[in-house]
C-alpha cells in the first residue's frame, strides 16, 4: 500500500518505550516469575493499588498477596506456563490488610531464559459492590410492604417491574402486568380526581402523592394512597418513573365508619342529635330566607321504659329500631328523622307553610297520620306493644333562635305533653322556658330547705260518718324564708324528677311514726296516713327503711297506712305486688290514692294486699249533681265493699257530698267540711285531748 503524502514516518518503538509504557499504563500489571513465584517487577499501578513501596512489592511472593494457599497458586502457575488458563478471579490482599475481588489476566512470556507470567489486575471490587446493591435494591423491594410499581419513561409509562406485594395486592403478576399501562388498575372509573393529578404530574415529569381508587384482578375494589416519582440519570434525563401503593382501605373504612358514627345513630341507622343540628341549620338559613316556615317535633315514646325493663334490652332495641323504619317511611323526601338518646326521636319538617299559622294547620293532617303510625301495634317475638307517644313541637323560624334553642324548646314542649298525660302533643310556648327558669331556682332553694330542715308536717282530719275524729293524713308544707308556706303542689313534681322527694318522703314517714308514738303511749287509737311517692316506693331499700322507722319508733303497724297511687302499679306490677307484699306483712296498711284517676284495670285489685281506697276528689266535686260522677262513685262503693276495702271520701266540701255518700254506705271521710290540713302539734293535741288524765282504752 502506498503510503499518503505528507504522513509522519511510523514510529519506532525501543525497550525505553515499552517500559515507560509499562511503568505508566493505568493498569495495574505485575511480572511473576513462574518457577520461584517471586514477584519479580510491577509498575506504578501496582504500587498505588497493594499499598507497598515498589521495592517491598518486588520482594514478595505471589501467594504472599494472593488469599489461596501457595500448593494452588504454584499448581496454575504451572498451568499458565503450558498456556492452558489466562484469565483468573482471585482474592488479592493489600498491604492494609483489605482483601479485594480482583480479575487477572494473565499470559505466560519468556524472559531472559526465565519463564514469566505477565499479568494484569483488574479491581472487581467497585462492580461486585454494584452489583451486590442491585441484588439487595431487588431484595428489598420484594420485601417492601408497599407495592412497587416500576414503568419505563414512553410517553405510555409502560409497566416494567411490580414488587411482590404488588402482585399480592392486586392479584395480578409480573408477568401479566408487563408493558401495560398502569391505568387499567382504576377499571372503569376513569375520572378519579386522583387519575387525573397523575396525568398532570407525568406530563410536567415531578412527583405526584394522590390518592386511588383500584380494582383487583377478581374485581374487588381497594384504596390506595400513591406516590409516584420519576426517575432520573446523573445528567438528569427521565429514565422511569417508580410508583408506591399502600392499600388504606381498611383505613378510609375506619375512617368511614367514624365520620358515619359521628352522624348516625348506630342502633337504629338514622342521623343523630350532631346531623339534626346540621340539617337544621341549613334549614334555618333558607327558611330566613325564603320566609317558608318548618317545624320541630321531640317525640318521646311513652312506654318505652317499661317494655326495656320488663323485655329486656334486645326487646327495646327491636322496638327502637323498628320506630325509626316507620318514622322514615312516613316523611317526606326533604324531612328527617334522628334518634336524640334512648326512646327520644326527632322529626324535622322543613318548608310546611308561608306562615306560622298555616304551619300549624297543615300540622294538624301530619300529627294524625303520625299517631296512627305510632300507635300500630310492634310485634316482637310473641308479644305485641301498643305504643304511644308524647311529642313536643316547635316551628322555625324565630327570631334570635338557633338549632340548638329549637331543640330545647321542643324538649320542654315535649315534656309539657308528658306532664298532661301523655299520648299528646304540646306546642312550645315561651312562657314554658319562664317555667323551666324557675324549676332550676327551684330545686336549689329544695335542696337548701332539706338542709335546713325548713318542712313541716301538716294533718288533715279524717272521720267517720258520725263526724267522729278517727285519724289523719300527714301533708308535707314547705316553710320557706321568705315566702310562707308553700303548697305541695308547687314543689313535689320538681322534687319526683330530681328524687328530692326520696328524702322528704322519709321524713314525712318518720314524723308521722313519731306522732302515732306519741298518741300510742298516751292511749289514743288513731290512724295515720302517709303519702309515698312512685320515686320512694321504686327505690329498693323502701321496705327496709319502713321497716327501720317503724322499729325504732315501735308504733303499732296496724295504726300506719301508706297511700300510694296507681302510677306505683303501672310501672312494673309484679315487683311492686311483690313490694307490698313485704310490707304489709309487717302489719303496714296500703291505700290506693287518686282511685279512679289512673289508667289500670280494675282486675288488679283482688291481687293487692290493700286496706283501703280514696276516692278522688275529683268525683266527689259534683256528687249528687252530676249523674255521671254518682253512678262511679256509686261503682266504686261497690267494688270496695266486693273486695271487702275500707273507703275514704276525699274532698268533702259541702254537707250535702257527705249525706250522698253516707246514704251510699261511705265508711269515712277527709274534707274541708270536717278540716284544713293544720299543723300537726295542733291535730294531735286535739286527738290527745279526751285522753289526757285517764287510761287508754285497748287498740
Ligand atoms: P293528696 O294525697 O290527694 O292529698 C289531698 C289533697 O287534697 C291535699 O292537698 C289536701 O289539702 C287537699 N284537700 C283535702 N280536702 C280538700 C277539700 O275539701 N277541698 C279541696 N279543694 N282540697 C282538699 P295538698 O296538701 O296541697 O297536697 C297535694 C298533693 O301533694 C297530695 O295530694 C299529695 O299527692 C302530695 N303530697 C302532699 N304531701 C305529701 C307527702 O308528704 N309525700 C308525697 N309523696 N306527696 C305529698
Ligand atoms: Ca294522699
Ligand atoms: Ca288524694
Amino acid at each position: 500500500m502506498k503510503q499518503p503524502k505528507n504522513s509522519p514516518p511510523p514510529m519506532q518503538f525501543d525497550a525505553q518505550h515499552f517500559r515507560v509504557l509499562f511503568e505508566k499504563s493505568g493498569e495495574i500489571t505485575l511480572l511473576i516469575d513462574a518457577q520461584s513465584g517471586d514477584i519479580v517487577d510491577c509498575n506504578e499501578a501496582a504500587v498505588e493499588f497493594y499499598g507497598y513501596s515498589a521495592a517491598k512489592l518486588k520482594s514478595l511472593q505471589i501467594w504472599d498477596i494472593n488469599t489461596l494457599p501457595e500448593e494452588t497458586v504454584r499448581q496454575l502457575l504451572r498451568q499458565l506456563v503450558v498456556g492452558s488458563r489466562t484469565n483468573f478471579e482471585f482474592k488479592y490482599r493489600l498491604s492494609s490488610g483489605e482483601i479485594r475481588d480482583v480479575g487477572v489476566y494473565s499470559i505466560a512470556l519468556e524472559i531472559a531464559g526465565r519463564k514469566i507470567i505477565y499479568s494484569v489486575v483488574h479491581d472487581q471490587t467497585q462492580i461486585k459492590t454494584a452489583q451486590a446493591g442491585v441484588i439487595l435494591f431487588r431484595r428489598v423491594l420484594e420485601c417492601y410492604i408497599n407495592g412497587i410499581i416500576i414503568t419505563d419513561a414512553t410517553p405510555d409509562t409502560r409497566i416494567l417491574y411490580v414488587n411482590s406485594a404488588f402482585e399480592r395486592l392486586t392479584g395480578y403478576t409480573l408477568a401479566e402486568v408487563r408493558g401495560k399501562n398502569p391505568r387499567f388498575l382504576q377499571g372503569q372509573e376513569h375520572n378519579q380526581t386522583g387519575r387525573e393529578e397523575i396525568r398532570a404530574a407525568i406530563k410536567e415529569q415531578r412527583a405526584v402523592r394522590t390518592i386511588l381508587k383500584n380494582f383487583r384482578k377478581d374485581g374487588t375494589a381497594y384504596w390506595c394512597e400513591v406516590g409516584i416519582s420519576p426517575v432520573r440519570d446523573q445528567s438528569g434525563n427521565l429514565v422511569s418513573w417508580v410508583g408506591n401503593y399502600n392499600d388504606i382501605t381498611a383505613r378510609r373504612e375506619a375512617e368511614k365508619k367514624l365520620e358515619y358514627l359521628a352522624f348516625f345513630d348506630a342502633l337504629t341507622d338514622i342521623p343523630n342529635r350532631q346531623l339534626i343540628l346540621d340539617r337544621l341549620d341549613r334549614h334555618l338559613t333558607t327558611a330566613r330566607r325564603t320566609g317558608d316556615h318548618g317545624a320541630l317535633l321531640f317525640l318521646d315514646l311513652d312506654q318505652f321504659k317499661h317494655v326495656n325493663d320488663v323485655q329486656g334490652h334486645e326487646a327495646g332495641n327491636e322496638l327502637l329500631r323498628t320506630m325509626a323504619r316507620r318514622l322514615q317511611g312516613f316523611l317526606r323526601e326533604s324531612d328527617t328523622v334522628g334518634r336524640i338518646s334512648g326512646d327520644e326521636f326527632i322529626l324535622l319538617l322543613p318548608n310546611i307553610a308561608t306562615t306560622a299559622e298555616r304551619t300549624v294547620e297543615q300540622l294538624q293532617v301530619v300529627l294524625r297520620r303520625l299517631n296512627d303510625v305510632i300507635s300500630e301495634p310492634i310485634k316482637i317475638d310473641h308479644s305485641k306493644y301498643n305504643l304511644t307517644a308524647s311529642i313536643g313541637i316547635t316551628i322555625f323560624p324565630q327570631q334570635n333562635v338557633t338549632a340548638a334553642d329549637l331543640i330545647t324548646q321542643a324538649d320542654i314542649a315535649m315534656h309539657r305533653a308528658k306532664e298532661s298525660g301523655r299520648n299528646t302533643c304540646c306546642y312550645f310556648e315561651p312562657v314554658m322556658q319562664e317555667h323551666i327558669k324557675e324549676t332550676t331556682v327551684l330545686v336549689h332553694d329544695l335542696h337548701e330547705a332539706l338542709a335546713r330542715s325548713d318542712f313541716r308536717v301538716f294533718l288533715q282530719p279524717q272521720v267517720d260518718v258520725s263526724g267522729k275524729l278517727i285519724g289523719a293524713e300527714a301533708l308535707i308544707r314547705w316553710q320557706h324564708r321568705q315566702g310562707g308556706l308553700i303548697s305541695p303542689a308547687k314543689f313535689i313534681p320538681v322534687a319526683e324528677d330530681t328524687g328530692l322527694i326520696v328524702p322528704m318522703g322519709e321524713f314525712m314517714l318518720r314524723e308521722a311514726c313519731c306522732m302515732l308514738r306519741k298518741l300510742e303511749l298516751a292511749g289514743a287509737a288513731f290512724r295515720l296516713s302517709v303519702n309515698v311517692s312512685l320515686r320512694q316506693f321504686q327505690l329498693a331499700v323502701f321496705p327496709e327503711r319502713v321497716k327501720q322507722i317503724i322499729t325504732t319508733t315501735e308504733i303499732n303497724p296496724a295504726h300506719l297506712t301508706l297511700e300510694i297511687t296507681e302510677s306505683v302499679l303501672l310501672h312494673d306490677a309484679k315487683a311492686a305486688t311483690a313490694k307490698m307484699r313485704d310490707i304489709s306483712q309487717l302489719g303496714i296498711g296500703f291505700s290506693i290514692d287518686d282511685f279512679g284517676t289512673g289508667y289500670s284495670s280494675l282486675g288488679y285489685l283482688k291481687n293487692l294486699p290493700l286496706k283501703e281506697l280514696k276516692i278522688d276528689r275529683s268525683f266527689i266535686q259534683d256528687v249528687p249533681g252530676n249523674p255521671n260522677d254518682t253512678a262511679l262513685v256509686e261503682a266504686i262503693l261497690a267494688i270496695a265493699h266486693h273486695h271487702d276495702l275500707r273507703v275514704v271520701a276525699e274532698g268533702i266540701e259541702t254537707a250535702e257530698q257527705f249525706d250522698f255518700l253516707k246514704s251510699r254506705g261511705c265508711p269515712l271521710f277527709q274534707g274541708y267540711l270536717f278540716g284544713r290540713p293544720v299543723p300537726a302539734a295542733e291535730l294531735v293535741d286535739k286527738m290527745l285531748l279526751p285522753y289526757s288524765g285517764t287510761k287508754a282504752p285497748a287498740v
